[in-house]
């Protein structure tokens, strides 16, 4: 298990928690997803309310779905993945 500053556990294998927003992803893919902007001007994370809204283009289906977790905390899945994912700890 990894702790945040934010005191937020998680274990690497299935689960990504950034340690700049504390927003917590299924996927490397998703992690990566959750951070814009431009290298040369600075990158920064999306917040919930902008990832809640997110959409994939040009199919304008929505990119990020919040997914509670047993223990309180939200995970940022896909929607591809399986509706029901849980974290495995
Ligand atoms: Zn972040
Ligand atoms: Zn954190």
């Amino acid at each position: 298990m990894t702790q945040c500053s934010c005191k937020t556990e998680w274990s690497g294998l299935v689960e990504c928690h950034c340690v700049s927003c504390h927003q917590s992803f299924s996927t490397d893919r998703n992690f990566e997803d959750h951070r814009t902007g431009d290298y040369d001007t600075g990158r920064r994370c999306y917040t919930a309310d902008e990832l809640a809204t997110l959409t994939l283009q040009p199919s304008g289906r929505l990119r990020f779905k919040a997914s509670p977790q047993k223990n309180g905390r939200v995970v940022w899945v896909s929607w591809s993945e399986d509706r029901e994912w849980v974290a495995d700890d």
